[in-house]
């Protein structure tokens, strides 16, 4: 069975010692409650490195006082059995005592990349994942992290923190992993009931209209926002937090679609925010 640690100590003395015998480690950073989004990662995680390492915390700084810290669904023992047939080595699973004991006083804060899309509602959000992955990194001291594009603004900033403060780490990004109807899959789509799962279908089928229309030409990011918030606004459970269109690396929103360009919404079923995106090169 898999080993679970719950100290920064355990893992380092963990990790030193595989890499005494020369092998190379990888890190799948999550807040648990796992599905086959993460298994995607942990999949390619094990396919690229000797050993790995996946990490569950569900991370109290990346939470404002309004969100859903509490009721974030948690399930150790179903977690603990993905990631052992999925061939992952450890699961570091630490109380945020461990991370954030008394006196702990230090942020890592980015100050580009954060004015946009999920920055712009949730502006503590980044600097409390920049601080936890920045810790995690250091504590395991992986040769590759894995990511998913399902939190594209989270993967850009986590490239540009590794580069911004020299992590000798490569980082992977993964494809979105979504359900047979389109829906991403989240740790977040548990909260749904029936008719709000219905409802958040709308999310990729905006996705899916903006993709197409981009696909087939369109230069102007206004048209397709307008067409894209159009399409969510019929959905009667359905409020929108954005629809925008930006720079994939920078996050700046552009006007005209070229490069390397991500398209990513944000919205309310019911009480529950859902995030959805797709990356093109034009
Ligand atoms: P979370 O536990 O939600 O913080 O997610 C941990 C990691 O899994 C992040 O890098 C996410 O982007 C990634 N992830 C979550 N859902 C998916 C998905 N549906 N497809 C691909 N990656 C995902």
């Amino acid at each position: 069975m898999i080993l679970i640690e719950n100290t920064v100590k355990k893992v380092r003395e963990t990790v030193k010692e595989w890499k005494s015998q020369g092998l190379t480690v990888g890190l799948v950073p999550t807040m648990g409650y796992l599905h086959e989004g993460h298994q995607s990662l942990i999949k390619k995680a094990v396919n690229e490195n000797d050993r790995v390492v996946v990490s569950i915390f569900v991370n109290p700084i990346q939470f404002a006082p309004n969100e859903d810290l509490e009721t974030y669904p948690r399930d150790l023992e179903k977690d603990s059995l993905l990631c052992n047939s999925t061939g992952a080595d450890l699961i570091f699973h630490p109380q945020p005592e461990e991370m954030y004991p008394d006196g702990f006083s230090t942020q890592v804060v980015m100050n580009n990349l954060t004015a946009e899309l999920c920055g712009k509602t949730r502006p503590t959000h980044f600097s409390g994942v920049c601080t936890v992955v920045s810790k995690l990194f250091n504590i395991v001291k992986p040769d590759r992290a894995y990511f998913g594009e399902k939190d594209a603004q989270q993967l850009a900033i986590i490239k540009r923190l590794v580069k911004d403060l020299n992590f000798d780490i490569e980082i992977v990004g993964c494809p979105i992993v979504r359900e047979a109807d389109g829906l991403a899959k989240s740790s977040r789509n548990t909260y749904l009931n029936s008719s709000e799962r219905k409802a958040a279908l709308i999310l990729s089928k905006s996705i899916q209209l903006g993709k197409k229309m981009v696909a087939d030409g369109e230069k102007s990011s206004q048209t397709v926002i307008n067409a894209m918030t159009d399409l969510i606004k019929t959905e009667s459970l359905a409020k929108i937090d954005y629809v925008s269109i930006v720079n994939a690396e920078t996050i700046e929103s552009v006007d005209t679609i070229s490069g390397e360009i991500l398209t990513a919404v944000a919205v309310y079923i019911g009480k529950t925010r859902l995030i959805d995106n797709f990356m093109i090169t034009v």
